[in-house]
């Protein structure tokens, strides 16, 4: 999977792989309300009020306005978005998305006021509350639907946080929280000439993170349910727990560890690493301290974000709101090489 495949689908709208090109990308107000313009109508500017087209009225004063060349009513370039209303610059806000999105994960308010040279710590309070919570509300959407010969989902749980350094199999450690995890594993066909990859190939598709209660067989099952689409081929530990899965309709492969750590390393070495990934996040970021109320929200931005890191565009539009008109390719779509960049002629300056 080339890292910036989604740019080669939307080249009409560039994404910046750099910062100095996100800089040259994003100059100005002016810059950022073009790229508005695009995302919404990527055929040229249609009047919402008089479905007028045709090169709009352009005040220079204020970048985030069109107005109609026919009725003369006024549109707003950020309707819909997260930056609707607000009086941040649009620089402001693409600057926030970008650092968000593919730069600094879990930067703190402080550190992000003086990224963005903001003169005040609530405007950046305010905006970085209003980006994570585009992370933090999440599709609900299964995983595991469409996968390939050979593809699985591994699903394993863990303990986070609490007092207690040992992680794991052992008894359950004071304030810790259970946390289950479901990752797509597919496979990278082979290229013909090419030297066999390593881990055969695999590589991470999306990923579930949900809390669970216990390790009973009513939560475990209950969250695999929820995560993964049933037919698909799921793998887990031999944990009793997992017992009721082939009966929910899941082609069930429970792997034997017999104590051996190395068996669940080569067997379910994906989610392992979900989880390795998963705790340095929340120990270099937030000390390993977090509240049990909260872990859920952090794990939907870890989520959100592991989802989307070969597509930093889309995680950048997608927190923004930008494009959020059902035009865009979604995940599978750009995955199955199914979606089909719309056919794009007019609006380049
Ligand atoms: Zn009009």
């Amino acid at each position: 999977m080339p890292p910036h495949a989604d740019v080669l689908l939307w080249e009409h709208l560039p994404f910046p792989k750099s910062l100095r090109d996100f800089q040259r990308l994003f100059k100005d107000d002016d810059a950022c309300a073009r790229y508005l313009e695009g995302a919404k109508w990527p055929k040229g500017f249609v009047c919402p009020h008089c479905e007028e087209k045709g090169e709009p009225v352009r005040v220079t004063t204020r970048p985030g306005v069109l107005a109609c060349r026919k009725c003369r009513k006024q549109t707003s370039l950020t309707v819909g978005t997260v930056m609707q209303r607000t009086h941040t610059p649009l620089t402001v806000w693409f600057w926030a998305a970008y650092l968000v999105s593919s730069m600094t994960p879990g930067m703190s308010a402080v550190q992000f006021q003086r990224q963005l040279g903001l003169s005040r710590y609530e405007t950046a309070f305010q905006i970085l509350h209003k980006l994570r919570a585009g992370m933090v509300r999440q599709g609900r959407d299964r995983i595991g639907g469409n996968l390939g010969r050979g593809d699985h989902v591994e699903v394993d749980e863990t303990y986070i946080g609490g007092a207690v350094r040992g992680e794991g199999r052992g008894p359950k450690p004071d304030d810790s929280v259970l946390v289950c995890a479901a990752v797509e594993v597919r496979t990278r066909p082979p290229k013909k000439g090419d030297k066999p990859e390593r881990r055969g190939g695999r590589y991470a598709g999306r990923l579930r993170l949900e809390i669970a209660t216990n390790r009973s067989a009513k939560a475990l099952c209950g969250f695999v349910e929820q995560a993964v689409e049933p037919g698909a081929m799921v793998i887990t530990d031999a944990a009793p727990a997992y017992n009721g899965l082939g009966k929910l309709g899941y082609a069930h492969l429970p792997v034997v560890e017999a104590g051996d750590p190395k068996v669940a390393e080569e067997f379910l070495p994906i989610v392992h690493l979900v989880f390795s990934n998963l705790k340095a996040w929340l120990q270099g970021t937030h000390h390993g301290r977090v509240e049990p109320q909260h872990l859920q929200a952090y794990l939907n931005e870890f989520t959100f974000r592991f989802n989307r890191r070969f597509y930093p565009f889309n995680a950048f539009r997608s927190l923004l709101g930008i494009g959020t008109n059902g035009e865009g390719p979604t995940y599978d779509g750009i995955y199955q090489g199914t979606w089909k960049h719309p056919t794009m002629e007019s609006h380049h300056d």
